[in-house]
């Protein structure tokens, strides 16, 4: 049998450290305090650390999602059960990727 306990601390520890990383993302993204520089080359550099914290900030709520729907599927008692085709998932997978819905077959699928 799975233990799920070590996978919900698991995704607590990943959850608590993913709405830290957006908190200072928002910080940045959202509350910019810095005055817009003069000179344009700096100006196309701050534009493009702008959209990388646009992006991780975008990417990083989906991952917080992805967590919190893991943690209902523990609560639900269908954590290492495969969204797509209901095998169970690879012990292992869920190790590396604690937050996955599919089977290691059904992912490949989804990616290819
Ligand atoms: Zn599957």
């Amino acid at each position: 049998m799975t233990d799920y306990q070590k996978a919900k601390a698991l995704l607590h520890s990943k959850k608590a450290e993913m709405e830290e990383r957006l908190r200072r993302t928002d910080k940045h993204v959202h509350h910019r305090e810095e005055p817009i520089s003069a000179g344009f080359a700096e100006q196309a550099s701050e534009m493009a650390n702008f959209e990388v914290l646009v992006t991780l900030d975008e990417e990083g709520k989906k991952e917080l999602l992805q967590i919190d729907a893991a943690l209902q599927r523990i609560e639900d008692g269908k954590y290492d059960e495969c969204s797509t085709c209901g095998a169970n998932i690879n012990q292992k997978r869920l190790e590396a990727i604690p937050y996955t819905t599919y089977c290691i077959d059904c992912s490949e699928k989804v990616q290819a």
